[in-house]
């Protein structure tokens, strides 16, 4: 695998190292053409012929097979649509119906915060018995009782890039009968995955996929459990006869039952076109590379700058595909380093945060933003009043 010719297939601006891939992938060249041909041909010429002509309507399937082989799934197991808080909605809602006489749902202090507002939100209307049990990620397996319905797990955590043990913990939740639910959010694109035989999986795509802001999420369902799903969100795309306008919902044939509405047809061309880049992509060259590239990263900070405390784990056997330091100062020197054109992002409450990868990342780059790293230390760039103002987003 050459990761040299990937590179040139991303718009990155001159002058940029972009080590926030883990959080807003950067422009596919391909999509502002094939964006533009969405725009103009397809909804401007064809107009509502479109759906048919240019194949909109099957689009969400059709870039759900195209996911599938990055997350080691078959064909017809993944749709796109939504946003990734969706799918976990509709994953966690037919994991409780799949276990009628248990109550609880277990997860983690990692997780992002919008998987275990959904969960609150969704246990609410199952009942006041049910309850959302969140432990320390090196308790779950423990944690994994018989009392538990459904263990709903984001596998790297998206501060410190800690990886879940997926065959271990998927294991141990069969083995006490529980389903399991992996958010891929930010495995899917970034490391080599088997979801062995976890039940459901969901993920975004506007990450390390580099669909776009706003670029649909993915769920994924074990493809013997599909035809039994009965969809909480039931809507008219994922109805059997959609455009028969019955009055009554029947779910639609195996994984098209996982739509809902209307999909973002400008945001799905985007994505295809990025999609072009994972075409038989070997997922295990990639980890390797991006492992390469983050030990460089992790090794080159602890020597330059001894104050970053590493918040990753060193082994990278259990790391995705990030590596994140923790610093007092963290918000304000990720601004210092955004002014000299190193890009990361910071996770309150003090978590500077970059992403590695390999598409479009070398040595080279790591190097530098190394040197810029401690440039910014080393003349206290941070303490610049400018820098300490905090934006909306972080
Ligand atoms: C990024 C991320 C999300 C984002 O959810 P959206 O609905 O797409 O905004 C959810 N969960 C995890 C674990 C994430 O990392």
């Amino acid at each position: 695998m050459d990761f040299k010719t990937t590179k040139l297939q991303f718009a990155i601006p001159d002058g940029v190292i972009y080590l926030d891939g883990n959080s807003l992938g950067p422009l596919p060249i391909a999509a502002v053409d094939r964006l533009g041909r969405a725009v103009t041909g397809e909804w401007g010429e064809m107009l509502i012929t479109a759906w048919n002509k240019a194949g909109w309507f099957e689009m969400p399937a059709r870039l759900g097979d195209r996911i599938a082989p990055i997350i080691g799934a078959p064909k017809g197991s993944v749709m796109v649509g939504d946003t990734l808080s969706i799918k976990v909605f509709q994953a966690l809602d037919v994991a409780l119906a799949m276990r009628p006489k248990r109550r609880v749902v277990l997860s983690d202090n990692g997780n992002f915060p919008t998987d275990l507002y959904m969960a609150q939100g969704l246990l609410r209307r199952w009942g006041s018995d049910y309850e959302l049990r969140v432990v320390s990620p090196e308790d779950v397996a423990e944690a994994i009782t018989d009392e538990i319905a459904a263990v709903m797990l984001t596998h790297v955590d998206y501060r410190s890039g800690r990886m879940h043990d997926m065959a271990a913990i998927t294991s141990r939740a069969h083995a006490q009968g529980a389903v399991m639910i992996w958010d891929l959010a930010h495995s899917a694109g970034a490391v080599a995955l088997d979801l062995g035989g976890a039940e459901f999986a969901c993920g975004c795509t506007y990450k390390y996929l580099n669909g776009g802001p706003g670029a649909p999420a993915f769920i994924y369902i074990r493809p013997d459990l599909i035809d039994a799903v009965d969809p909480l969100l039931s809507g008219w795309m994922g109805h059997d006869a959609p455009f028969a306008f019955d009055l009554d919902y029947r779910a639609g044939a195996g994984i098209s039952r996982m739509r809902v509405g209307t999909p973002p047809v400008l945001q799905m061309a985007a994505l295809d076109a990025a999609l072009d880049i994972w075409d038989g992509m070997d997922m295990n060259a990639l980890r390797a590379r991006s492992v390469e590239l983050s030990e460089r990263l992790r090794l080159g900070v602890i020597a330059a700058i001894p104050e970053w405390e590493l918040a990753s784990p060193a082994d990278p056997a259990v790391r995705g595909s990030q590596i994140s330091f923790r610093h007092a100062e963290g918000y304000a020197i990720t601004q210092a380093l955004i002014a000299r054109g190193v890009i990361g992002d910071f996770r309150a409450p003090d978590i500077l945060r970059f992403g590695v990868t390999p598409l479009y990342l070398g040595e080279g780059d790591i190097d530098a933003a190394i040197a810029a790293m401690r440039a910014v230390m080393e003349g206290r760039e941070y303490a610049c009043p400018e820098y300490q103002a905090q934006n909306a987003v972080t």
